[in-house]
């Protein structure tokens, strides 16, 4: 127990106690340090599953910190007046917290920073979900990158920051604030599934993610460039969710995968290749915050893509397309709240083309089912697929989900995997599903399969033709 002021460890999308330089620096005051979490208006407009996920993830990071002799003090308001008051009760004289980077935590952040410091507190933001701070990385001429290749060439050969030890333990303060239950803020209230399911297939916490990234890098990675489209094969990091709510740091892939590279030079590249990937989305929705809310390019605005979730629409949600790639596709999402990144541009391409629906009734609903949900990823995944994005694939590239599941799929393991109906002995994963959906929905493993919603031809044909009509007169 120390006898000063204390400072105060704003946690937000940052769940770690290693490589956290705005745990690092509120350590390294020499003050005890208050961890404290927020529910504010933003954190509670989260979708069900991410909201879901926080609340799995609040309620193990509570337990490593006791473990590290602190605590975790949960708050619920607006940011600047629950920081405010802590600071009343507390006598705290600083604020450490990670940067966010969508706009509306941008705007909040740079509220709350201002205010604090007009009263004398010191306020300070930090890196650590970036390895690369959105305004570091310019063109020749200054402006933004658009295109993924030449941000990669410009952002592979810098330095990237050493990681930071994790503190063995976190000074306490003399007292502690009171704070609220987790319980009470009952985080799967929206769920509107079985959640007790996707918990299971949920990957939680610090040590978690550590422990599969080492495996990765030691038994998977070698394949990766090669497998990594296979949904079927466990071939890929899985580490989205982990890196969605800050139990691990990009850093850490970076530093450990350029260490692979000494045996796996290609696989560990393809790897942080992707990792940069998703630096690139959110250099994108920093620079270009319209990208959450608009077709990026504005020629696209008026394409006639259908706003209304139709019955179509509706099967598509439920993994009832009739197309085993999507079907098994939607089916891991309700189950995992996960989905493998080839399945999720065969989904978003049929979604956007063969059915014609905006791209934002897909992007809303990874919204509200993803654990792993990041909005710059989200955002720049669905416009690269529809074709409203920087760099994104043309429109008239229109997955054929059949040919793809040959493909990529080749010996049924995916749609075994999530799909129960034909198969004598369903999986536990493809049963699974059953109990994730709503009963609502009135789905069962002995129903026949769904029929397809739209014939493969006359989908493609119908997005080609309001493609060409579309570029003809805008
Ligand atoms: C329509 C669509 C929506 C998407 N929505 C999300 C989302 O909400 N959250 C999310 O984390 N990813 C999203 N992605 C990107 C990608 O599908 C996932 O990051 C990937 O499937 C995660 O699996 P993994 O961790 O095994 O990836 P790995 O292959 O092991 O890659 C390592 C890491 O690199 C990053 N990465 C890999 N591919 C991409 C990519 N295409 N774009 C951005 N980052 C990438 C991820 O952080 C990933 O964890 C989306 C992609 C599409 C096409």
């Amino acid at each position: 127990m120390s006898s000063h002021a204390p400072v105060i460890w704003w946690i937000r999308r940052d769940f770690r106690l290693a490589d956290n330089p705005a745990l690092t620096a509120a350590v390294n005051s020499g003050a005890p340090v208050l961890p404290v979490y927020i529910l504010d208006a933003q954190e509670a407009a989260l979708g069900a599953a991410p909201q879901f996920r926080l609340g799995l993830g609040l309620d193990h990071f509570a337990r490593e910190l006791e473990k590290a002799g602190s605590r975790l003090i949960l708050r619920r308001g607006t940011a600047l007046a629950v920081l405010r008051d802590l600071i009343k009760e507390t006598g705290a004289g600083a604020v450490h917290w990670s940067r966010l980077y969508d706009p509306q935590a941008i705007a909040r952040d740079t509220d709350v920073k201002k205010q604090l410091q007009e009263q004398g507190v010191a306020a300070k933001s930090h890196g650590g979900r970036l390895l690369f701070e959105p305004w570091t990385v310019e063109t020749k001429t200054g402006g933004m990158y658009k295109v993924f290749t030449p941000f990669w060439k410009s952002v592979r050969v810098r330095d990237v920051d050493s990681l930071l030890p994790a503190p063995g333990k976190l000074p306490a303060p003399d007292a502690w604030p009171a704070g609220e239950d987790l319980a009470s803020w009952n985080m799967g209230a929206a769920m509107r599934r079985g959640a007790e399911v996707v918990a299971r297939y949920c990957r939680v916490g610090e040590a978690a993610a550590q422990a599969r990234l080492d495996e990765f890098l030691e038994d998977k990675v070698s394949a990766y460039k090669d497998r990594r489209d296979f949904p079927g094969q466990d071939a890929t990091s899985g580490l989205s969710e982990n890196l969605a709510w800050g139990e691990i740091s990009p850093h850490r892939l970076w530093h450990q995968g350029r260490a692979a590279m000494e045996h796996n030079s290609q696989g560990a590249e393809t790897f942080l290749k992707e990792v940069v990937w998703r630096e690139f989305a959110y250099h994108l929705m920093f620079h270009s915050p319209h990208i959450l809310t608009d077709s990026w390019r504005q020629e696209w605005q008026d394409f006639p893509w259908s706003q209304e979730v139709t019955p179509q629409v509706q099967a598509w949600r439920r993994g009832q397309t009739g197309y085993g790639f999507v079907d098994a596709a939607m089916r891991e999402l309700y189950v995992t709240g996960k989905m493998h990144n080839r399945a999720r541009m065969i989904v978003a391409s049929f979604l956007t083309k063969h059915l014609m629906a905006h791209w934002k009734i897909g992007m809303d609903w990874f919204a509200d089912t993803l654990v792993d949900w990041d909005p710059a990823s989200n955002a720049m995944g669905w416009q690269w697929v529809a074709g409203s994005g920087p760099d994104a694939a043309p429109f008239f590239r229109v997955f054929n989900p059949s040919g793809q599941l040959d493909k990529f799929d080749p010996d049924g393991a995916y749609t075994r995997r999530w799909i129960a109906e034909g198969q004598g002995n369903p999986t536990q994963t493809a049963l699974d599903f059953y109990a994730a959906a709503p009963l609502s929905w009135n789905l069962s493993p002995d129903m026949a399969r769904a029929e397809a919603v739209v014939s493969l031809q006359a989908g493609r044909d119908r997005a080609l033709t309001a493609y060409h009509e579309s570029r003809e007169t805008g």
